[in-house]
């Protein structure tokens, strides 16, 4: 985490609001402004956990934060612990506790053993916007806590983020849900997460969903998820990157482009190259469409980049589909509520019974790709290569990016299509 002072903005402030109010320091708006209320809770904080109480976030302060930016702490085990003291000492549910620890016996606690003591509160917040840094505590949090859950990176960003990945289960059917190739779509993001999270827990818990044990999609299922193709893009349109050279860069090419809003329009990585006109499948013909509409270069959004598969975020994620080999894929965009599941004349067997499926639980509709956007997609090229069931979601109505208002309606009505996406094949 950068470090913040007063007169900071932006989505980190934001977590770092959020961290403290979950820490019990505050309760802060989440508007994303260092302000005085920020800057006194944080205080308060750093006086609490004896570190100098100067109102910056610097290093020391980010990593006192650390528990409550991720969800959980470690604690060393003394003499005298129980699963339930340790528990009780830092509001932790005892089941909870159980749950991340399944190779400690809890009535005979190991001296100096690590616990992992997952906090009173979800991973993953989905009220406040989301940059890379955030994806990649979510990630880890969500492994610590849940141990179903395997974290992992499959690459890459242009700027060198890694792009994070998840997997769970241990079954045969291998499906791969990808989102946020496209940077003003990053809502998309925190509906992997969330899903990630509702699975882990329910698979700790011994529960359902949408009335399938967890335990059972678990078993029936090999579930890979890489909740941010773009993690750079992300940090652009959300704030977080707002200074510096490549910021510099991507302005410049947005003026090339003013058709885009900047940086609320972008789409594109940081290097100008739109991730979802990538893949070998007609790449030519997108050029050909793209070209025509006068995106030649380095641009916000729709430019198909001077060779497939040149931008490091899709070639890391062709290279993993190859290897992962899933019979399955989603892939989530925003917006307009309807599922893609089509490439050209190219029939899949099964693929539009479940398009049919997904449009019964989701109540969006099932549409053949339109011609112009019909070319060098993931979706595209994944049906293209494996004659298997691919698909696109657009999830929400309104102008991208969605608000994060809008977070708990869309996820109510994608969670069905993410769970049936693991068993349906
Ligand atoms: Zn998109």
């Amino acid at each position: 985490m950068r470090t913040l002072r007063e007169g900071s903005r932006g989505p980190a402030v934001q977590l770092l609001q959020l961290a403290l109010n979950r820490a019990g320091a505050g309760d802060l708006a989440l508007d994303g402004r260092f302000g005085p209320a920020t800057r006194a809770a944080l205080t308060a904080f750093q006086e609490e956990m004896g570190l100098r109480p100067d109102g910056v976030a610097g290093a020391l302060s980010h990593r006192a934060l650390m528990p409550w930016y991720t969800g959980y702490l470690t604690h060393r085990v003394q003499r005298g612990d129980s699963f339930w003291s340790v528990a009780r000492r830092y509001g932790a549910k005892p089941e909870a506790v159980l749950a991340a620890n399944p190779a400690l016996a809890p009535d005979s606690l190991p001296l100096g053993a690590e616990l992992t003591v997952p906090l009173p509160f979800s991973v993953v917040p989905t009220q406040i916007d989301c940059f890379a840094e955030l994806v990649g505590f979510c990630v880890q949090g969500l492994a610590a806590r849940y141990p179903a859950l395997h974290s992992g990176s499959i690459g890459r960003s242009a700027l060198g983020r890694p792009l994070r990945s998840l997997r769970m289960g241990r079954g045969a059917n291998r499906v791969l849900y990808n989102a946020e190739h496209h940077a003003n779509e990053w809502i998309t993001t925190p509906v992997l997460l969330r899903f990630a999270e509702e699975l882990g827990r329910a698979a700790a818990e011994g529960g359902t969903l949408l009335g399938t044990p967890a335990a059972e999609i678990l078993d029936y299922a090999d579930i890979a998820l890489i909740p941010a193709v773009n993690p750079d893009g992300m940090d652009l349109v959300t704030g977080e990157l707002r200074e510096g050279r490549a910021w510099e860069e991507a302005r410049r090419m947005a003026e090339r482009y003013p058709q885009f809003s900047f940086p609320r329009g972008w789409k594109a990585n940081l290097r100008g190259i739109d991730l979802n006109l990538q893949y070998p499948a007609l790449w030519e013909t997108a050029r050909e469409n793209k070209f025509a509409l006068g995106i030649v270069s380095p641009a916000p959004g729709d430019y198909v980049g001077s060779a497939p598969l040149e931008a490091p975020e899709s070639r890391a994620l062709y290279d993993y589909t190859r290897e992962f080999d899933p019979a399955l894929t989603l892939s989530l965009h925003t917006q307009g509520e309807v599922i893609y599941w089509k490439f050209l004349d190219l029939e899949v067997p099964g693929a539009e019974e479940i398009a049919a499926l997904f449009s019964d639980l989701s109540g969006y509709a099932a549409e053949e790709t339109p011609y112009a956007s019909g070319f060098a997609g993931y979706k595209d090229w994944y049906i293209r290569q494996y004659r298997r069931p691919g698909f696109t979601l657009e999830l929400g109505r309104g102008v991208n990016p969605l608000p994060t208002r809008d977070f708990e309606g869309i996820y109510e009505r994608v969670r069905g299509i993410l769970v049936l996406g693991a068993l349906v094949t």
